[in-house]
């Protein structure tokens, strides 16, 4: 599974008169080539703010304090000669994102704004390059932005510009990486709409938002996302706004959509089923950490983390026994400028050691095949050292 997108060690905090809210706290996970990635967790977790750190949409006060953001990830593992930068380690950001005002040095491909279709563009964008290194306001992040990560939101009726119809949104999205002319935008825009299935595209180009259903509008925007033709789709709660029905045209929709392009998801929710139907791999995250990862099956059957198994307990048709009571996690997610101290999850565990838990930040355990847990129940030396007794009791 080649990687596209790795983010590492990613701390967002916020800094706030009453203290720092560490939204994001060094959170890792890879989204590989083709395939979707969701992170879940409870509201407040830092799921959203974890997206929009990928994309440099963090707004002050808060910010990428530290960590990486490497999209084209591959490029840092490949041996010198087979197309990677010669330089050992992280190459600088500069001559990895050819700019217009510097040229291209060594393998990296030349892109103008104009760029050739994806087909001539193997690579599917230019890479490594470290998002969390760039401005967030820069030229190299804004291409990036347009070319190669798109991004749909949960508000589609917030997202759409009241005041402009369906086709000004969506042609100006195509201009803005295709050297389209107004009629060629607009047949393209026809085309996409059909794609997303939006039946008569031709009269609902010349609808406003307040004119289109939630779903509508949802599916305008995936249209606007799918536009340049990403090599990612970041998507924040998509559904969540809009009705069950709706919902699952919409996920089916996006699977569809993936298939047919061979794009890479980042979907974040906090709703398990919409897990089950589109996740190949699962983040799960708690106060700004990760604290479980895994393959989808794995962490639906076997799930390792407390909160994790807290969370598939809380819902009614899953888990293990799908016929008992789903039972709520207990107590509610601390107040982000209150964490607990050692594991944040501590105070609703069921599993808590007392003594332990309380005061020493659990490690990531890696578990094989791609799983991780974050929890001292994995790392049996920790625990057998507090509960050995004391010399001489
Ligand atoms: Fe529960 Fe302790 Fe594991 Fe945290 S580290 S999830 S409190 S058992
Ligand atoms: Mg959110």
């Amino acid at each position: 599974q080649e990687p596209l997108l790795r983010v590492e060690d990613l701390k967002t905090h916020f800094f706030l008169d009453e203290g720092v809210v560490r939204a994001v706290d060094g959170v890792t996970f890879t989204v590989p080539r083709g395939k979707t990635v969701c992170v879940v967790g409870e509201s407040g977790c830092g799921k959203s703010i974890t997206a929009r750190s990928v994309l440099g949409l963090v707004e002050s006060p808060g910010r990428v304090v530290s960590g990486h953001v490497w999209w084209n990830p591959a490029r840092l593992d490949a041996p010198a000669g087979a197309g990677a930068p010669a330089e050992a380690g992280p190459p600088a950001v500069r001559s990895a994102v050819p700019s217009a005002a510097e040229p291209a040095a060594g393998p990296t491909t030349r892109r103008r704004r104009g760029r050739p279709p994806r087909d001539d563009d193997p690579s599917g964008g230019s890479g490594p390059v470290d998002l969390a290194a760039l401005d967030s306001r820069g030229e190299d992040l804004r291409r990036i932005r347009g070319n190669d990560i798109s991004m749909v939101f949960q508000e589609p009726m917030a997202s759409l510009s009241p005041m402009y119809t369906v086709a000004h949104q969506l042609t100006q999205a195509i201009r803005v990486h295709e050297r389209a002319d107004r009629q060629e935008a607009f047949e393209r825009g026809v085309s996409l709409l059909s794609r997303v299935g939006i039946p008569r595209p031709e009269q609902r180009m010349d609808s406003y938002p307040f004119q289109l259903s939630g779903g509508m509008c949802q599916r305008v925007m995936i249209a606007i996302a799918i536009a340049c033709g990403p090599s990612l789709l970041i998507a924040d709660e998509p559904t969540t706004a809009l009705d069950v029905t709706t919902q699952a045209r919409i996920i089916d929709l996006l699977r569809d959509l993936q298939r047919a392009t061979g794009m890479s998801m980042l979907f974040i929710t906090h709703d398990l089923g919409v897990v089950a139907e589109v996740a190949d791999e699962v983040v799960v995250m708690y106060l700004g950490t990760v604290v479980e990862q895994g393959g989808v099956d794995e962490i639906f059957h076997d799930p390792k983390h407390p909160y994790t198994r807290a969370l598939l307990a809380s819902i009614p048709t899953m888990g293990a026994g799908a016929r008992r009571r789903p039972t709520s996690i207990r107590g509610q997610v601390p107040h982000p400028l209150r964490r607990p101290k050692g594991c944040p999850f501590h105070p609703r565990c069921d599993s808590a050691i007392p003594g332990l838990c309380d005061t020493v930040a659990p490690p990531t355990v890696d578990l094989g095949d791609g799983r991780r847990a974050r929890c001292v129940l994995y790392d049996p030396k920790l625990v057998a050292e507090h509960t050995r007794p004391a010399p001489g009791d």
